[in-house]
């Protein structure tokens, strides 16, 4: 600490690059303070620095440590610990363009495999980023000396140091991410692809907030599809069992359809204690599916829905850089079939209807061989029963699916109830068409043209908001990848994505994802970008994937 408060008097009120020379590693009483990286001006990326606490130290008792799970879960309350007493201790604003700042990477409501806390059998690291302060362009010195020895002392202190004090609340945090984990791992073997707890708070504060609605009408599973699974820690939980097969979603419009079925889709995370959705757990490769029309698509097999479009347009390798809502929302499925996802969710408030169904009259008017789309609701028996594929849909407007349904769930002013023997007795005739079999047709991509470089070919890959992209030339605009909940995830997919560019020969793109992805599993987040970083959060393979997918870039081996 001497040498840094020495150092910080010498460069005081010189040029704004002599901060450089703070790049190194400083004791303080209970930590180490490591600056890896000094910015290059006030208005840049600020400094990133490292604390880091030796196991001694800390000491965690072992049931802390003994599965990967609740370390993971050890790190993401250590990190939303250090980032609350950020936002009590950090003053920021000391200067010119972000002086002053110390952020940390954001923390929703998922508790998310990251690299802002690493814990080892060494110790546990706090990685976040720090604004030297400067007037103008010089060095500030009496700004950083407070914030290197008065606030950075208060962060360990109230950050880390207080720790010691909330065991029984790690303990809570830590026995809540394992049960999420014992719940979904039960999922299949209990032939369920979603489990709803009695009790969970569903709706969200606002359409811009991931917090819980205070006030809610708690869930409540029907009798007839209650089902109870042990858990470690929490012991018996009942709720409701979304089993294999197909599942309609009914109800009155703002009655709560679409609320169970966005908690399902995020069902596939963990989440925070006092979320409301920590006991909704869904198969965990589980994938929404909506219609983006404006996507682009590359070459696609999207035959089992969609035929004999105009101009003969190529529908076993379909590509088009304005995809419809129902050539998307079909590209959507068969791309996530690829992926292993056996289970699909839909809505529809954002489905393509034309892909969903036809009613009679339509039939009538529009002869078969002119219509180029055969309905999900025609196939959607053999998707299930034949590939076993689940299906949950959320059906506010149209009856057509009574027929195929396994289970019908009504929403009825948020209270859930199982309507499926009324459904089935008011349900009509219908066609059914065979599916077919799930094998995966390669998609060979050039690796070039996965390359993240500029004009200028400088390398640029840029996680600019959770579901933002800046990747090489291109800027991706991803709103509509719901299950992509944290822009470190997307930084994630990006670099991933980037080593694909390094491979020798065209690649067929799902199995090569799939291999970076599990080789970047095994070795750590720390091995995907070139120096040490907070800002990384673990993707799912569907995520990687739909990023790749919709890439204006992106170019196959064209086909034989
Ligand atoms: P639907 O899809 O059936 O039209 P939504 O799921 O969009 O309805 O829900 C409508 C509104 O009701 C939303 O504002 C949502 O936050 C709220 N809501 C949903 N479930 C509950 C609940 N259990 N308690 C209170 N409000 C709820
Ligand atoms: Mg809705």
């Amino acid at each position: 600490m001497q040498r840094l408060k020495s150092l910080l008097k010498e460069i005081d009120r010189r040029g704004y690059k002599s901060y450089k020379r703070l790049e190194g590693r400083y004791h303080y009483p209970h930590a180490v303070l490591e600056i890896d990286h000094v910015q290059g001006d006030p208005f840049a990326e600020p400094s990133r620095c490292r604390l880091i606490f030796s196991a001694e130290r800390l000491a965690f008792p072992p049931s802390f440590l003994n599965l990967p799970i609740r370390i993971t879960a050890l790190e993401d309350y250590i990190g939303r610990s250090f980032h609350a007493a950020l936002r009590r201790h950090v003053r920021g604003n000391r200067g010119s363009g972000r002086s002053g700042e110390i952020s940390f990477t954001r923390l929703g409501q998922q508790l998310l495999q990251r690299n802002a806390v690493v814990i080892s059998a060494l110790g546990c690291e706090i990685r976040f980023r720090l604004a030297l302060p400067a007037d103008l362009r010089r060095v500030n010195s009496r700004q950083a000396q407070e914030m290197f020895f008065e606030e950075l002392p208060q962060l360990i202190a109230s950050g880390v140091d207080a720790l010691s004090a909330e065991e029984d609340l790690i303990t809570a945090h830590l026995n809540s991410a394992e049960d999420q984990e014992s719940l979904r791992q039960q999922l299949r073997p209990l032939g369920l692809v979603a489990f709803v707890a009695n009790g969970a708070t569903l709706p969200r504060e606002s359409g811009v907030s991931d917090c819980p609605l205070s006030g809610a009408v708690p869930f409540e599973a029907p009798a007839t599809l209650a089902v109870t699974i042990e858990t470690p820690h929490r012991g018996a939980v009942t709720g409701l069992g979304i089993r294999q097969g197909v599942t309609l979603i009914v109800g009155g419009g703002f009655h709560g359809k679409s609320t169970l079925l966005h908690a399902l889709e995020l069902g596939v995370y963990n989440h925070i204690p006092g979320d409301g959705r920590e006991q909704v757990v869904t198969d965990g490769a589980a994938c929404k599916i909506r219609a983006e029309d404006g996507r682009a698509v590359s070459g696609v097999d999207i035959t089992p829905f969609i035929n004999n479009l105009p101009q003969g347009i190529d529908t076993r390798h379909f590509s088009s850089l304005n995809s419809s809502g129902s050539t998307s929302q079909a590209a959507n499925i068969m791309e996530a079939l690829a992926t292993g996802c056996r289970t699909l969710l839909l809505d529809e408030d954002t489905s393509a209807s034309n892909l969903l169904l036809r009613d009679e009259r339509m039939q009538a008017l529009v002869r078969q061989e002119q219509e180029p789309i055969t309905p999900l609701v025609e196939q959607i028996t053999s998707l299930s029963a034949e590939r076993g594929v689940a299906v949950v849909l959320v059906a506010g407007g149209s009856g057509a699916f009574f027929r195929t349904a396994d289970t019908v769930v009504m929403l009825d002013h948020y209270r859930c109830r199982d309507v499926t023997a009324e459904a089935k007795a008011l349900a009509g005739e219908g066609v059914d068409r065979t599916f077919p079999p799930l094998q995966s047709t390669p998609r060979l991509a050039l690796p070039h043209s996965l390359s993240p470089e500029t004009e200028d070919h400088r390398p640029r890959i840029q996680a600019v908001a959770t579901r933002l992209l800046r990747y090489g030339r291109e800027e991706m605009e991803l709103t509509r990848l719901e299950q992509l909940v944290d822009r470190g995830q997307l930084l994630a997919i990006g670099y991933l994505i980037a080593r694909l560019e390094r491979q020798e020969r065209p690649c067929d793109l799902v199995p090569a994802l799939q291999q970076q992805l599990t080789q970047m599993t095994a070795e750590g987040l720390d091995t995907l970008p070139p120096y040490l970083c907070g800002d990384f959060a673990m993707p799912r393979l569907q995520e990687l994937v739909a990023v790749v997918n919709r890439m204006r870039q992106l170019q196959l081996l064209p086909n034989p």
